[in-house]
């Protein structure tokens, strides 16, 4: 059985090519009073080519199209570093609240003490998750939290009277990392892991020296493996003067275990989006904001959400702030949903998903490293990376991600992270069941099976969807965005 692909595929043409001349999506009594007629200026001219199409006709259209996405409510959806969980639909059902929903952010502090409350009790919340001195919930994504995480980090060394120049990254870390220490204006030096897979106390220690403003590093890093020396290079970079960043993109693998404040990182972004339940995906909206210790907090972004007594309200009067990065107070929506997830899952839930998460990819592992190549061999975390290395065929990474679609999945990352040669990045996430993750593995191995035996089904994957295999680089560059019946 393949599980997920059915024969019956909802093809889709133009809602142009629908129109029929004269039909319409509505029929009205005849006119029982005098016409009028309107100014000129304010009749539309005719719209040529405008499609005149009935009521089911529009409804089919649209309602076809909506099956063409893929999302985590239709299926499993292994994207690792991406964490993509089942978002519990209680979120969406509390931000569409009215008061929520409706809250205007040019409302007054007196009237919007709901929403500012929940915002403060969000910012607490993460704080003690990650065990920072103080959050931020202005950025908007975790690239934008990175942004304002270095800006602050700018911000203290400029307080110090010592400007710095660099900023270490290893080669395992995100594109956004090195982006955002480029655009805050410091050069970027690549530490290589050199086949380690995690970073040595020692490593940082060769690297660091007086122009050293910050290490960004990832933590589990994103091989999903945990950077075990994290106290000692700690220490070695605030001993050399600098500060250290996380990039928390995979705190999924964390929560209520251990606590990146505790091991003294100095400044972590969040991303809402991942970790925190809320829909992701297409652009966004997310939400990425900051937890910092308790020497940067006066660098936040202004307004800060504050509690005085028992009323909330927004203090402005910050004079270190970085100043505002988002317009009024960030994504708000997200965090309503965020937040809504954390009191419904409590302090317990949040660690039995980080211990399920952990779990669910290390069962993974266990029924595919004994066929796939398993580069990095220490414990793996909430993710695990595999290479293509072993598949047969002339078969790569793009060939099995394109068959896995055939199999009715959707492919994990590919090619991330970069020190991986042909890597394939999965990443369960706690919400998926025993069942779902035995499909999968069962996929990928019979998959690896027809790489040795008939290699052409890979090649010429994905054979079961609308459009077949595409050069990736012209679907790239220009998109085609409605569909082309074969010829
Ligand atoms: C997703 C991710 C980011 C960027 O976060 P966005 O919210 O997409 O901007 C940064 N680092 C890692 C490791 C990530 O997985």
């Amino acid at each position: 059985m393949r599980p997920g692909t059915s024969g019956l595929q909802l093809n889709e043409k133009l809602i142009f090519d629908h129109s029929d001349p004269g039909r319409k999506g509505y029929s009205l009594p005849k006119l029982d009073v005098p016409t009028g007629s309107l100014p000129a200026e304010l009749v539309r001219e005719e719209v040529s080519g405008f499609p005149e199409v009935s009521e089911v006709d529009v409804v089919r259209h649209f309602t076809r199209l909506s099956t063409w996405n893929y999302g985590v409510d239709s299926g499993f959806y292994p994207l690792g570093s991406c964490t993509m969980k089942y978002n519990p639909k209680i979120n969406e059902k509390v931000a569409r609240l009215d008061g929520f929903a409706g809250c205007h952010p040019y409302t007054s502090e007196t009237l919007s003490q709901g929403a500012l409350g929940l915002m403060y009790n969000l910012q607490e919340a993460l704080a003690e998750i990650s065990g920072f001195a103080a959050v931020t919930l202005q950025p908007a994504a975790g690239a934008h939290g990175e942004l304002a995480g270095m800006l602050m980090i700018r911000a203290w060394h400029e307080a110090q009277g010592n400007k710095r120049t660099k900023v270490l990254i290893p080669d395992t870390a995100h594109g956004t990392n090195p982006a955002t220490a480029a655009l805050c204006g410091y050069e970027v030096v690549p530490i290589e892991s050199k086949g380690a897979g995690v970073l040595t106390a020692e490593t940082v220690a060769e690297f660091m020296d007086d122009d050293v403003a910050a290490l960004m590093v990832t933590n589990p890093n994103t091989l999903g493996l945990f950077e075990s020396d994290i106290k000692k290079i700690c220490d070695i970079v605030h001993n050399g003067g600098g500060l250290v960043y996380c990039d928390g993109a995979n705190l999924n693998a964390l929560m209520g275990i251990a606590r990146p404040g505790d091991m003294g990182i100095d400044v972590m972004h969040f991303n809402l989006h991942k970790t925190f339940s809320t829909p992701h995906g297409g652009g966004g909206p997310g939400s990425g904001p900051v937890g910092v210790s308790a020497a940067l907090e006066p660098f936040r972004p202004a307004p800060v959400v504050v509690k005085q007594g028992d009323s909330y309200g927004l203090d402005y009067e910050r004079p270190q702030s970085i100043g505002r990065l988002r317009s009024f107070y960030g994504n708000f929506g997200i965090m309503v949903r965020a937040y809504a997830y954390i009191l419904s899952m409590g302090g317990k839930g949040l660690k039995r998903a980080s211990q399920m998460a952990v779990l669910n990819a290390n069962y993974i592992r266990a029924r595919l490293e004994k066929v796939f190549d398993l580069p990095h061999k220490h414990r793996s975390l909430h993710e695990v990376v595999l290479s293509d290395k072993n598949l047969g065929g002339d078969c790569h990474t793009l060939d099995l991600a394109k068959r896995l679609i055939d199999y009715g999945f959707h492919p994990p990352t590919i090619y991330f992270p970069l020190v991986v040669k042909g890597a394939i990045m999965i990443e369960p996430t706690e919400t998926e069941s025993m069942e779902i993750l035995d499909e999968f593995c069962d996929a990928m191995l019979a998959i690896a099976e027809e790489a040795d035996k008939t290699p052409e089904l890979l090649h010429d994957a994905p054979t079961l969807t609308r459009v077949k295999r595409l050069d990736e680089t012209t679907a790239a560059r220009q998109p085609c965005l409605c569909w082309l019946p074969e010829e």
